[in-house]
């Protein structure tokens, strides 16, 4: 091995200050140490309190693959996918990476539609992502049962990775870059001045620091109860079954996900791993984490995933006739919008969290780790935030029972299509609008947003308030929906903004202090509405907003409901 390669000793003794803590030696804590000092920071300290990987990561399936979720989540998989083929080379530390491939199955006409539309999306990405037919699925996979498939999606560069060898590659590389790891050191505190973070308490001792980033994974939320972060997220069972030897599976079969029966399916020695996501979870330890969970199983319950596996075996049905080797169950957190939570928390400057992978944090825990890097460094954030920010969750959402009706729904979202009117069906009735129970007679059918029922649209009399079935096509609401529309242009229609974001701007100052951050001119009559953005240095846009004049000095800025916290961080 050449000199650049080599692992800097390990010095167990901690330093009483350093520019940047990270807490939790998982991927994500791992990606951001070695991200930092890819920028140029040295001075990083990483904190563990068991061993390196011993949350969550250690435990993972390793499934590396690209064409899921929007643009960022394609950007996010595809660089860690880059960066997990090129570290072995810089860091000597092999990652396990096969490139066996990555095969989804559509199996409705709806998950064609999505796929096609999916793989125009990707390929302008840069993967490549072919349809093929289902005779070349089966050829693909002997095993697999094709009878259903309408098409296979194809990415040949995808595959799967060893979750711990690549964040001891990542490790590796934090420690050639100059920060320091240190094992068995539990944070057990955070310090602050100010509203500003200035460090980590430890047993061993206090650790002052200009940034904290907190990537503690499932105990992301504790650690964000010692700063007073909201940090809302839960950890759910996560399950995979891996079978004893079976004839004909070997370690060419590229991954299946088939997500019409929930699962994923993988070689793992000479039998099958397949994965679950289920679309009514288990939350997990709803009453706190236990102590000293480290490398940590938790026991399968059996009967709530039963039904589950049998429908997984339909795709291969030799599986029932396969020795099973294990049912694995570990916990992984889950966010309320099935976003992760990244960037600097609202309530406490300089102090950063990453957590709430939503069992994507191996496929993108390169690419989260780059961009958190670079949002501490250059102090905002280098991509779209809006889907991962921290910021868009309100303090309500870190409610204990919230939480956990709503993990019920978010793990089995990942397989699931999403369309455009989709709205979550747990967790719900939680904030209401006075209007509520005239809308519900008016025949509302209510949405949700932030936790407010919005009414969506209104059946007409003898109509049930009911979206018959979901559809990329137009659905039964459609001509419902046209005549508000229509309503709306030609006549008049009245508009609850309950949950809409208002900020009162009030003093002699308003209008000189609105007109410094809106791109619009708010120096308007009394009574006139402004639309207008909120644009930073960088000729991005921050807000898009509308400012009511109410008096002299007195405004009204209307925005939507999860902007607020986001908003009102821009406006001081
Ligand atoms: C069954 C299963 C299969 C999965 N398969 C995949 C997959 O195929 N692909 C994929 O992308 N993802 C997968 N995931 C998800 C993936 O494993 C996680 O998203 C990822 O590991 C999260 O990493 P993390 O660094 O955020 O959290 P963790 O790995 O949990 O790291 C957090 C660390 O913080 C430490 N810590 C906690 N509190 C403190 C404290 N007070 N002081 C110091 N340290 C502390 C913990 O000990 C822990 O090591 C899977 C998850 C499960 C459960």
């Amino acid at each position: 091995m050449g000199n650049e390669t080599k692992t800097p000793a390990k010095s167990n003794t901690l330093p009483s200050q350093a520019q940047v803590v990270i807490i939790g030696g998982g991927v994500i804590g791992c990606s951001i140490a070695y991200h930092l000092t890819k920028l140029g920071r040295k001075d990083v300290v990483l904190l563990e309190k068991a061993q390196l990987t011993a949350g969550t990561t250690w435990h993972a399936a390793g499934l590396v693959v690209t064409p899921s979720g929007d643009e960022l989540s394609v950007e996010l998989s595809t660089y860690t996918v880059d960066l997990i083929k090129s570290i072995e080379k810089e860091t000597g530390q092999a990652t396990g990476f096969k490139d066996i491939g990555y095969l989804q199955l559509a199996c409705t006409t709806d998950w064609l539609e999505e796929r096609r539309r999916m793989a125009v999306a990707a390929r302008r990405l840069g993967i490549n992502y072919q349809e093929i037919s289902p005779a070349e699925v089966k050829e693909m996979w002997p095993l697999a049962n094709t009878d259903d498939i309408l098409a296979g999606f194809f990415t040949p560069e995808d595959g799967r990775v060893n979750p711990v060898d690549f964040t001891m590659a990542l490790a590796k590389g934090a420690r050639m870059g100059g920060a320091k790891i240190f094992e068995d050191t539990e944070v057990t505190g955070i310090t602050q001045e100010n509203g500003c973070v200035t460090g980590v308490v430890t047993p061993r001792r206090e650790i002052k620091a200009e940034i904290v980033v907190n990537c503690a994974g499932l105990w992301g939320r504790e650690i964000g109860k010692m700063a007073g972060v909201n940090v809302p997220l839960q950890a759910a069972e996560h399950y995979y079954l891996l079978t004893e030897p079976i004839e004909g599976v070997h370690a060419d079969l590229p991954i299946i996900e088939d997500f019409g029966r929930y699962s994923y399916f993988r070689e793992e020695v000479g039998g099958l791993l397949v994965g679950f996501f289920e679309p009514v979870a288990g939350p997990w330890a709803t009453n706190g984490i236990p102590k000293n969970f480290a490398f940590g199983e938790l026991k399968p319950d059996w009967d709530r995933m039963m039904p589950y596996v049998d429908i997984a075996m339909e795709r291969v049905p030799i599986l029932r006739d396969a020795g099973i080797h294990k049912f694995f169950c570990g916990p992984e957190s889950f966010t309320p919008d099935g976003g992760p939570l990244m960037g600097e928390a609202p309530e406490l400057k300089n102090f950063f969290v990453a957590a709430g992978l939503n069992s994507l944090g191996i496929l993108q825990g390169g690419g989260v780790g780059k961009i958190m890097a670079q949002w501490i460094v250059d102090g905002y954030c280098p991509v779209d935030s809006l889907h991962i920010d921290i910021a868009r969750c309100l303090p309500f959402q870190g409610n204990q029972q919230y939480l956990t009706d709503r993990t019920v729904e978010t793990l089995g979202l990942q397989y699931q299509l999403i369309y455009p009117n989709f709205a979550n069906e747990t967790a719900r009735e939680l904030r209401k609008t006075a209007l509520q129970d005239r809308f519900a007679k008016a025949g509302a059918y209510f949405t949700e947003g932030m936790g407010w029922e919005i009414p969506d649209w209104f059946a007409p009399k003898g109509k049930e308030a009911k979206i018959e079935s979901y559809s990329w096509g137009r659905q039964n609401w459609f001509e419902y929906l046209s005549e508000e529309h229509k309503a709306c242009r030609e006549d008049v229609i009245l508009m609850d903004l309950t949950s809409m974001s208002k900020i009162y701007v009030q003093g002699n100052d308003a209008e000189k202090v609105l007109n410094n951050i809106c791109a619009n001119d708010v120096a308007v009559p009394v009574g006139k509405v402004v639309y207008t953005q909120w644009l930073n240095e960088r000729g991005g846009m921050e807000a898009d907003l509308t400012v009511t004049r109410l008096a002299e000095d007195k405004y009204l800025i209307i925005s939507a409901g999860d902007f607020y916290t986001h908003d009102m961080l821009w406006l001081k």
